[in-house]
């Protein structure tokens, strides 16, 4: 079966950055998702539309296509006061924020000076190049629970939410 839109797909993945570092891997055929229903990056999406179970694929995404660009100005300093005295903060660590609309969002310490934080907004992945190297383990037509909840449900059926 071909993957298209309303499809379930079982897939293994080893995504690595430009330096060949492996970012992130899925075997066993652990990662699932719905086809056509935005719950995975749009360039890796259409790189698999038309491709079938037993297919090997290596497709290299751009950021645009994936995490997006960096934006700078996500980048800021922040008073050493707003963070948690008790914290020995240190380079990588991840606090929630509040935007300038007030939503969360995650933020990622990126410098430390004495009485000024570093944060960094962007994406871990943004302005990253993606190198997924596929194999398409499954693909099957998705049921109406999962049409309805837009995304797939594992080999154990439903899942609470
Ligand atoms: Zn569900």
């Amino acid at each position: 079966m071909q993957i298209e839109k309303d499809r379930v797909v079982t897939l293994n993945y080893t995504l690595k950055d430009d330096s060949g570092k492996v970012i992130d891997q899925s075997q066993n055929g652990e990662f699932v998702y719905l086809h056509g229903a935005n719950n995975i990056i749009p360039g890796l999406e259409s790189a698999l539309a038309g491709q079938a179970t037993g297919d090997k694929l290596s497709v290299q995404i751009a950021p645009e296509d994936a995490y997006g660009a960096r934006d700078e100005s996500k980048t800021q300093q922040v008073p050493r006061e707003m963070f948690p005295q008790d914290v020995d903060i240190q380079v990588g660590m991840q606090f929630q924020a509040q935007g300038p609309d007030g939503q969360a969002l995650m933020v990622i310490v990126a410098a430390v000076a004495d009485d000024t934080i570093t944060v960094d907004g962007n994406h871990p992945l943004a302005g990253v190049s993606l190198n997924f190297d596929v194999e398409v383990l499954e693909v099957r037509a998705a049921t109406e629970e999962e049409l309805t909840h837009g995304h797939a449900h594992g080999p154990e059926g439903h899942h609470q939410h």
